[in-house]
């Protein structure tokens, strides 16, 4: 079944089992919910729930409301317990999170920029170093998500901003070479450290606590998948094809609740087919691509304003709740790409994130009517369901974080977490001193 053997080999692989299912239910599920689910006899998920708890992985608070009989305890983030730092950036600014287990995340910082690689990483690179000082041993690592495709682990071209092979990792760490040993988040203090993670393939650094420092790189479509295949519409679904509307428009497959990497990495870029008989020139370098036509870019150039450059958010959003006529011609374009993924991939449902939700909301009859007719007759008698993310615009973000949590929840990765908390032993909820706003699926600002 799990090739363990022993009866502690046993145990650390229970210990797993039981930290992922209390982060993917986003710790709402009691101690005897998760010890039937997981079929573990109730001893034995005691033993396991304590030594957890002396690990500062894991801790239990009494159920809001329960029947009669014995008081029911939800297992849930520790006070004192991992926290993985998440980054979506997008063309005009970035977002920065930290998210415990259970997936509650925590929106520490937003900030436009310049869009140039300096003007984006170097000042991300240093509130992330910045971040990873602060958490200490608390931090398990930081996942990046870009709006571009990401090859070999950190190597990311955005056309639009005139990015080519962009080397993610290398330019964050020089960010955080920047940040002093000493510096307080945001307050760069210009000193040098010799300890900062260098670039390379994911995961492969080590940072100063021991734990994984290097930055998990990836695509922000793929990671928004992973995140609505974890906590959205995708959950439980074995075909999926997810589509994420920013300034272009991102897809990918998603199969088994992995969305479809590609070889190098960069597979989740369904924008970049030409299946709506465009002949328009894409910032990629390709002729004719979908996603040039459904966005933000799109809805500027349909309503005659500037767009490119990854400029423009305020205004594209203006269109979209005032011109009907822009939205519906970009609802269309949307739809009728959907109809050659659906004949290709014969997805149980198509998900919408970013802008995708409001055109869909705004123009649904426009995109079905759209879509139909490019649909195969086989397909048409029981097409797709076409749904709203379940996150917002927060898919990105979120998936970010599952990267981290994906590599720590793992038997090495909750073996080094001890090997780095050797005088852990008490479980002191009283000592929370960190006041947690769960922001939802709010736009960005
Ligand atoms: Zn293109």
């Amino acid at each position: 079944m799990n090739g363990a053997t022993t009866s502690g080999e046993l145990r650390a692989h229970n210990r797993v089992r039981l930290l992922r299912a209390v982060h993917d239910c986003g710790a709402t599920r009691t101690r005897s919910q998760l010890t039937r689910d997981l079929r573990l006899a109730r001893g034995t998920a005691s033993v396991l729930v304590a030594g957890l708890a002396e690990d500062a992985l894991l801790h239990e608070e009494p159920a809001p409301e329960h029947g009669r009989g014995r008081p029911t305890q939800v297992p849930g983030p520790h006070p004192y317990g991992p926290v993985a730092l998440a980054v979506d950036v997008r063309e005009d600014a970035w977002e920065l999170a930290e998210c415990e287990l259970g997936g509650r995340i925590t929106v520490l910082e937003v900030r436009p920029h310049d869009g140039t690689p300096e003007g984006v990483l170097h000042p991300l690179g240093e509130a992330l170093a910045a971040h990873r000082e602060r958490l200490g041993n608390r931090f398990i690592g930081a996942g990046v998500a870009l709006a571009g495709p990401v090859r070999h682990g950190g190597l990311v071209d955005i056309a639009h901003l005139g990015w080519n092979a962009v080397d993610v990792p290398a330019l964050l760490a020089a960010g955080a070479r920047r940040e002093g040993a000493a510096g307080a988040p945001g307050e760069p203090s210009g000193a040098e450290v010799d300890d900062v993670p260098r670039g390379g393939e994911a995961g492969a650094g080590r940072g100063a606590s021991g734990m994984p420092g290097m930055p998990v790189v990836g695509n922000d479509t793929a990671f928004a998948a992973l995140a609505e295949a974890r906590r959205g519409r995708l959950r439980d679904v074995r075909v999926g094809l997810h589509l994420h509307v920013d300034f272009d428009l991102g897809g990918v497959l998603v199969v088994d609740g992995r969305p479809v990497a590609g070889a190098g990495g960069a597979g989740a870029e369904f924008g970049h087919m030409t299946l709506t008989g465009s002949e328009r020139l894409c910032a990629c370098g390709a002729l004719g691509c979908w996603g040039a036509d459904v966005g933000a870019n799109a809805l500027l150039r349909h309503a005659g304003l500037a767009h490119g450059g990854g400029r423009g958010r305020e205004e594209a959003e203006h269109v979209l709740a005032t011109d009907a006529a822009a939205v519906e011609e970009t609802a269309r374009t949307l739809g009728r790409g959907i109809a050659s993924l659906v004949n290709a991939h014969d997805p149980e449902v198509v998900t919408l994130s970013g802008h995708g939700p409001e055109l869909y909301e705004r123009a649904g009859a426009a995109l079905l009517e759209a879509c139909e007719p490019y649909l195969m007759a086989i397909r048409r008698e029981r097409p797709p369901r076409i749904e709203a993310s379940a996150l917002g615009w927060r898919g990105a973000l979120l998936g970010a974080m599952e990267s981290v949590f994906d590599a720590f929840l793992t038997v090495e990765g909750l073996e080094m977490w001890r090997e780095n908390h050797p005088d852990q032993a008490r479980d002191t909820p009283e000592r929370q001193s960190v006041t947690h706003s769960t922001p939802g699926g709010g736009r960005p600002s």
